[in-house]
């Protein structure tokens, strides 16, 4: 239906709109931008709980469209809110409507063989022109390998990656299946598992960024999704976190040190603390009943720490913590880094794995015979839906790397 939609009214931009590229402001709240655009805060006021609470996840920086008519009068908002769903604010018979709309991308699976020649890091970004493959790949095996020590020069490595596509161009993180780097001979591997995880050749996950749990022995109530599709609403939404159900009170625990960045209140999240942690990593906790006390702005917290009590403050349906986890801004699943206690496969799931694991390195040989060169990429991460004035190709910023 949506790709319906799409291709009627892209002949009718092409006519009479002109488009507006645009980023949203640091500190802006939704109402705000409403009212500086002359919009009305009904198309605030008519979302429901959920959706309103998204706005707040706008992040400063991200590009936004704004398509005029003839006469200058705003017909249609492009927002996104995440890499798979944006907010699309439409003129429909004089009257200002919100939907969210997917974002339509493909995906490719692509791999590449490097024969290093000063570091991985370096000869990726050679190889590929980009950045946030090598940083993903040399971040696979940061808590395991010696590159400095041991890579010589001539030693290969090959990565295997899933690539998300919108208009033939890239945009968006890549995602690492297999990494694979050859030091004195050996062949060490990292693997995504069937369970999103990345395991090393025995098993043995990988050591990251890893999280403790925010709230002791609670239930997952809600997953995280940056796009799903509602079928009793018959609406996409997305939900940028985890949500635990557990009794108003429950003490909040720091999911990793860090520094707190903000404590106070906003209309979606109610109480909410955000912690910056190192390597651009920040978690967020929202719906608190309180903060415990001298949780505040620039307060330096360790893991485990208690920074807060459940509760069931803003725009939500009962008592949970709602936790967010984000890299450079960007959310990204938590229960991707939350550190569970089994962390070596075993019995079924251990065989499972070692079928994948065939599966991978007949894959990796392949491309290491094949000499497999990779796609050069051309970054795309401005426009997300229309196709209409792309905005030159803009150089890979590392600070955008997530
Ligand atoms: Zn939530």
């Amino acid at each position: 239906m949506n790709k319906i939609f799409l291709l009627i009214l892209i002949p009718l931009f092409l006519l009479s709109s002109e488009v507006q590229f645009t980023k949203w402001q640091s500190g802006e709240s939704f109402l705000n931008f409403l009212d500086r655009h002359a919009l009305p805060q009904k198309i605030y006021y008519n979302l429901d709980k959920s959706d309103q609470t998204i706005t707040e996840e706008i992040y400063a920086g991200v590009n936004i469209q704004i398509l005029r008519d003839s006469n200058q009068t705003i017909t249609q908002v492009l927002i996104p809110i995440s890499e798979e769903l944006q907010l699309h604010i439409y003129k429909d018979k004089n009257k200002y409507k919100l939907k969210s709309t997917p974002i339509i991308y493909d995906k490719k699976d692509e791999a590449f063989t490097v024969t290093i020649e000063n570091s991985p890091y370096y000869d990726i970004v050679k190889a590929t022109g980009s950045k946030k493959l090598a940083h993903q790949f040399v971040n696979a095996f940061k808590n395991s390998l010696n590159f400095r020590r041991d890579l010589r020069k001539g030693d290969r490595l090959v990565m295997v990656y899933e690539q998300k596509y919108r208009f033939g161009r890239t945009f968006s993180m890549p995602v690492l299946k297999v990494a694979m780097i050859e030091m004195r001979k050996k062949k060490h591997y990292i693997y995504l598992n069937g369970d999103n995880r990345y395991y090393d050749e025995k098993g043995i996950e990988a050591e990251g960024f890893m999280l403790n749990r925010p709230v002791k022995n609670a239930r997952v109530s809600s997953g995280f999704t940056l796009r799903r599709y509602h079928p009793i609403l018959k609406k996409y939404r997305a939900h940028l976190g985890v949500d635990y159900a557990a009794r108003p009170g429950t003490p909040i625990m720091a999911a990793g040190s860090g520094r707190v960045i903000f404590a106070g209140y906003t209309r979606g999240y109610g109480k909410l603390t955000k912690i910056q942690h190192s390597d651009g990593y920040m978690t967020l906790y929202a719906h608190q009943r309180a903060f415990r006390r001298g949780i505040r702005r620039g307060k330096h917290v360790k893991k485990g720490q208690t920074i807060g009590y459940v509760g069931s403050t803003g725009l939500s349906t009962g008592p949970h913590l709602h936790f967010g986890l984000y890299k450079n801004g960007h959310a990204r699943n938590p229960a991707r880094v939350i550190r569970i206690t089994t962390n070596k496969l075993k019995g079924k799931k251990l065989k499972a794995f070692k079928l994948l694991k065939e599966e991978y390195n007949k894959t990796v040989e392949l491309h290491l015979r094949a000499a497999s060169k990779a796609p050069v990429q051309e970054v795309f991460d401005t426009v997300y839906y229309l196709n209409i004035k792309i905005p030159h190709s803009q150089k890979e910023d590392a600070n955008e790397s997530i």
